[in-house]
């Protein structure tokens, strides 16, 4: 049986050979977030666009601001103002940050290493008096330096954040040529789901995954396509997976497990899908199975509600980075102290709901109490899963242990 890490990597082979140039679209730098970039983004002059100041004090040359120096103060520039005179020697100008340092001049001083002396009745001009010796370069960021007219600053296959989003808004990139999102058919099987706006009967279940399967799409950068549920019936989940196949990818909920109404994988192998992996060690989550229909990459998920979380997080995140225009992320997987010793059984990779608190100076991580895959309540509580390797049995309070984050609550 594959690993979690094998598994994983199998996805990224498989999703990975279907790379190449992706549908695109513009869209405008207020709605791009989470897209990734199918252009560069080039800078449209030299950043900063003037010698900058970055404090508020006297612009100066270096030479002339010594310890215990005076200067003539002949004026002040403000953010925004329009400099062209140079520094006259022998004196200083008031610079505000985020102003342009005039030409003669090679550095400023923060004004907390100032003293000024006010003008005497006579009208004298202002005098400043320096308290250290000024450093040429000091407090300045040079034209250019962050980046030069036409470099490239944002390369094709970026993911946008909000950075990167202020980034290209600085450069006047108001639209973006970005990939179009993959969209992910869901589809629930199970003769005991009911829509989640329905009352269930007494031994009915809301369909809960469906519901968390399109957050955690959304998540990823896909676009959710609802399918409904599917009965544990040979015709109707026919009917649905062919609706799915339609789509760049098709997950489902439940039905790959050994019971006598999993249905899903024998039907998709008659429908002709070609599978990569039908289990991986890993509790909650082993039945999960990848493959691929046609042109549709196909994942079914164990139908417990942990699982089908575990499983998406694990296996459908990287498959989406990819259909994005994206590398595949790195799991989020962080080292945390445990914070209680654990002892769990061996044989197969544990995803534990678990709480990490960065209260003291390391992370500390503390299973949750839970009723197994099915405790959604749990995963509620947690803020991460703990990740106990397949051969530890007991790992005490004190070791080190991996965390994979959830990311959108983190
Ligand atoms: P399965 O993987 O089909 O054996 O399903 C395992 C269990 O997961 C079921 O007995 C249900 O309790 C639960 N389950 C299955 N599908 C859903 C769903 N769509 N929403 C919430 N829980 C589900
Ligand atoms: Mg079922």
């Amino acid at each position: 049986m594959l690993s979690y890490e094998q598994a994983r990597q199998k996805v990224i082979e498989q999703v990975g050979k279907k790379r190449g140039p992706r549908a695109t679209l513009g869209v405008s730098v207020w709605d791009a977030l989470g897209l990734v970039l199918q252009q560069e983004v080039k800078a449209d002059r030299p950043y900063p666009p003037f010698n900058r100041s970055t404090r508020d004090g006297y612009a100066v040359r270096a030479v002339e601001a010594a310890a215990g120096k005076k200067l003539q103060c002949t004026g002040e520039i403000k953010a925004g103002d329009t400099v062209a005179q140079t520094l006259a020697p022998g004196t200083c100008v008031q610079i505000m940050t985020g102003a342009a340092v005039p030409p003669g001049a090679d550095a400023v001083v923060m004004i907390e290493y100032t003293k000024l002396e006010s003008p005497d009745s006579a009208g004298t001009t202002p005098q400043v008096q320096f308290e250290r010796d000024a450093q040429a370069g000091q407090n300045i960021v040079a034209k250019g330096s962050e980046a030069a007219a036409g470099q490239k600053i944002l390369a094709h296959g970026t993911r946008l954040g909000y950075a990167e989003l202020a980034l290209a808004a600085q450069v006047g990139a108001v639209e973006l040529k970005c990939a179009k999102k993959p969209r992910v058919a869901i589809l629930s099987t199970g003769d005991e789901v009911v829509a989640v706006e329905e009352t269930p009967g007494p031994f009915a279940i809301r369909n809960s995954n469906s519901v968390s399967l399109a957050a955690q799409v959304r998540l990823a950068g896909g676009e959710p396509v609802l399918l409904g549920n599917a009965a544990d019936n040979i015709e109707v989940l026919r009917e649905k997976i062919r609706c799915g196949l339609k789509e760049d990818v098709l997950v489902l909920s439940g039905g790959v497990s050994m019971g006598k109404y999993d249905l899903v994988e024998a039907v998709l192998k008659e429908m002709g899908a070609e599978f990569y992996f039908d289990a991986v060690a890993i509790r909650p989550g082993k039945p999960a199975v990848f493959g691929r229909c046609g042109d549709t990459f196909v994942f079914g998920l164990p139908g417990n509600p942990v699982s089908t979380m575990v499983t998406f997080e694990l296996f459908v995140v990287p498959a989406l980075d990819l259909l994005s225009g994206a590398e595949a992320r790195a799991l989020p997987l962080v080292q945390a102290q445990l914070g209680e010793t654990l002892n769990e059984k061996p044989g197969l990779t544990h995803f534990l709901p678990a709480r990490v608190e960065w209260t003291g100076t390391t992370p500390v991580v503390k299973a949750l109490k839970w009723q197994g895959s099915g405790d959604v309540a749990a995963v509620a509580n947690a803020n991460c899963f703990l990740v106990v390797p397949a051969d530890r049995e007991h790992i005490a309070a004190g070791e080190t242990a991996a965390v994979l984050l959830r990311k959108d609550v983190v």
